[in-house]
């Protein structure tokens, strides 16, 4: 027989408790946690677990009785109106059910709707209003008592002092004091430059800013609210439901979030929080989850509160997008270009969906500026596709073994020195093509799908050809013969016949592409078909001088001057033959019925649906004649092009006073020239 679960006494219940309550105070009081928060949410879901099976162990100041945290000493105490509660949470749809089963029973039948919100990531905070007048503004605090805070929050802008119309009596509302993302970058960038610690996450710097003790030091933080209840209200219109008094804040000139929704039952509930979680990186601000609330007002007041929370709310909480780690290493990186870039080992954490155990630290001085030590407890982000970045240290955890990182002066990969330019932020490994990871790099981006295309040439495979030096450069791709892989394991004929294929494929590719996947600083794709479209041809691009190139269009002469450097140089003139040798094209053919420059200097734009051809074919005829065709239209256009179902660009057009043509003009004027235009 299996031994029975071992009893929690009180001592383990303490012992959590003593630890929730640790870092709730470092959370809410000192805004400088050590615990990311789905750790935090794992513990106290832990001690409501045993508190759920123990309920005799239950004490009145256990976490799971209270909301938030005392208030600090730095503010007058404020004793609230009305309690200010926290939320249960919910992580799955099987929470939602449960929660909508939970809210039946109490009500005796299904709730009549419910409104989905966003939840914002912030600083929850009290508004009161007398006669229209913001008279007093607090922080949350334990729920019942929070921090006077009205100074600071007259200093943001989105909070009213006057609300508009017939305002009430008295009014409280409630809502979350937040940090645009753009803000909060000037702020980490303005620490930086002050040499101050970074902040880790809008919402802590949100917190920090405006429990400041000099309101001018919240002003400059550039803070906003959204507002999303009423607490209190005196004097007011009558209203039926939770939507129906978003608007009338609205009205009164309060900030209400317009992503919110009213829902009649749970299916749209789970529809929203859906949409939210997939649309919540394409925002200014940071949301945590979706608050849903039972939407009438008599529902809200039948359903009631629990000792911490409504039991007509709940909060729907994405999954995590910050752990805290250990940083165990710090390790480097060659780029294509040579670029050394420093890059975090973890100890492997599961965030934002995957499991991380390395994050990318950007370069040397971000380093420094996080002020991150090898050894530190650090936050980790991954939030959506962005790349896993460490966010920063949590310094009070250090132990004092932590050690500092710096530089290696010679290239890990290869020997050579690693230098750093006076005055620029990158350091760059100096062995060139001969370093291993630069060469490998480089070739990924060559055979890469914005250069060269080459079907089955991804990383693996580019590994083991350079591990077997089977190539040292890109060149030597158009060397390989199936016979090189001969005995390898893992390369049957099929896959060697696919490789080849892929290959004898990019052997024919516009020279546009052969030019962008030379991966030459400066020289991106816009100038490298400008390039390709002017010369057709490598020889003579390869002659073209700096004077020549930056009279071409969109073409500067840091572009023209790093183009010639580039192909005057023995090594990379030996890059292109080896290219002719192996078969690749040097040359794009001409495009049918030839060129001329009979349209030169002008710039058409097209737009609508074309009869007799293309908008392709249009565009080409119009180029092949020396003609620009660009994409919108200005004063510089020579005239629009307009098929049928023209819209916004032909307004302009007529706006700007701008010729508009139609086809049969586009082929008088490819025969007879500009004069066609009059
Ligand atoms: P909560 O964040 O789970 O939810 C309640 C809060 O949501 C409200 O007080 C309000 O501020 C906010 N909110 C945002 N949008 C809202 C909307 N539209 N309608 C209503 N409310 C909205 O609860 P909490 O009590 O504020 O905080 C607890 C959470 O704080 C924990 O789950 C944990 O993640 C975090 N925490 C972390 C640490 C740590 O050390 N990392 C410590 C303590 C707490």
């Amino acid at each position: 027989m299996p031994d029975a679960e071992p009893q929690p006494t009180m001592d383990d219940l303490e012992k959590l408790r003593d630890q929730l309550r640790y870092h709730a105070h470092r959370y809410y009081v000192l805004d400088a946690p050590e615990v990311s928060d789905a750790e935090y949410d794992v513990m106290y879901r832990q001690l409501e677990a045993l508190e759920a099976d123990h309920p005799g162990l239950i004490t009145p100041d256990s976490p799971t009785q209270r909301v938030g945290y005392d208030v600090s000493a730095l503010f007058m105490p404020v004793h609230h109106l009305e309690p200010l509660f926290s939320l249960d949470n919910a992580e799955t749809g099987e929470d939602l059910d449960a929660w909508e089963a939970r809210l039946e029973r109490v009500l005796g039948r299904p709730p009549v709707g419910y409104a989905c919100e966003l939840k914002i990531d912030g600083l929850a905070v009290s508004l009161v209003y007398e006669q229209g007048a913001f008279v007093r503004g607090a922080t949350r605090g334990d729920g019942t008592t929070g921090e006077d805070i009205t100074a600071n929050l007259r200093t943001i802008e989105a909070v009213p002092l006057r609300l508009f119309g017939e305002a009430p009596e008295l009014l409280e509302v409630r809502g979350e004091v937040y940090m645009p993302a753009a803000a909060f970058d000037e702020l980490n960038e303005r620490q930086i430059a002050a040499n101050d610690r970074l902040f880790t996450n809008p919402r802590n710097a949100a917190a920090g800013s405006v429990r400041q003790k000099d309101p001018a030091m919240t002003a400059a933080r550039k803070l906003s609210i959204w507002v999303y209840q009423i607490g209190v209200i005196r004097g007011g219109p009558d209203l039926a439901t939770h939507t129906e008094s978003m608007g009338y804040l609205g009205d009164l000139g309060f900030k209400v979030n317009p992503a919110s929704q009213a829902v009649p039952h749970l299916d749209g509930v789970k529809a929203f929080v859906e949409q939210a979680d997939k649309t919540r990186h394409a925002r200014d601000y940071q949301t945590d989850g979706v608050v849903i609330k039972a939407d009438a007002l008599a529902d809200q007041q039948q359903a009631g509160y629990t000792a911490r929370a409504p039991r007509w709310a709940i909060a729907y909480k994405f999954p995590p997008e910050e752990q805290t780690t250990i940083l165990r290493d710090i390790a480097i990186n060659v780029g294509r270009t040579g670029a050394v870039t420093p890059f975090a080992v973890l100890e492997p954490v599961f965030v934002g969906g995957a499991n991380v155990g390395m994050a990318t630290l950007h370069n040397a001085d971000q380093v420094k500026a996080k002020g991150v030590l090898i050894g530190d407890t650090v936050v980790v982000r991954r939030a959506g596709d962005v790349i896993p970045e460490v966010v920063g240290p949590v310094p009070s955890l250090r132990t004092g073994q932590e050690t500092e990182w710096t530089m290696p002066a010679e290239c890990p990969f290869c020997g050579y020195a690693i230098v750093k330019p006076e005055g620029e932020a990158v350091a760059r490994c100096t062995g060139g093509l001969e370093c291993p990871s630069r060469l490998q790099e480089w070739l990924a981006y060559f055979a890469g799908r914005s250069a060269m295309d080459i079907d089955g040439m991804g990383y693996k495979t580019i590994q083991l050809l350079i591990d077997r030096k089977l190539i040292a450069g890109p060149a030597g791709i158009f060397r390989l013969t199936p016979e090189d892989f001969a005995g390898i394991e893992g390369w049957g004929e099929v896959s060697v016949n696919n490789l080849m294929a892929g290959i004898e494929a990019a052997r024919d590719r516009p020279l546009a592409r052969l030019i962008i996947a030379l991966g030459i600083r400066h020289v991106g794709p816009a100038a490298a078909k400008e390039f390709a479209r002017t010369y057709r041809d490598m020889d003579r691009l390869m002659e073209a001088t700096e004077e020549e190139l930056s009279g071409l269009d969109g073409i500067g002469s840091k572009i023209a001057a790093a183009w010639v450097e580039w192909a005057s140089q023995d090594e990379n003139r030996a890059l292109i033959e080896a290219f002719r040798a192996g078969g690749v094209r040097l040359t794009d053919p001409e495009p049918e019925g030839g060129t001329s420059d009979l349209l030169a200097g002008m710039t058409f734009v097209i737009t609508g649906s074309l009869d007799g051809l293309t908008r392709d074919e249009a565009k080409a005829a119009l180029e092949a004649n020396g003609a620009k065709v660009v994409g919108s239209v200005s004063k510089k256009t020579t005239a629009l092009l307009a098929g049928a179902a023209a819209g916004s660009k032909l307004a302009k057009a007529e706006e700007l006073g701008v010729p508009v043509i139609d086809e049969a003009t586009l082929e008088r004027l490819l025969v007879e020239g500009p004069a066609v235009l009059g």
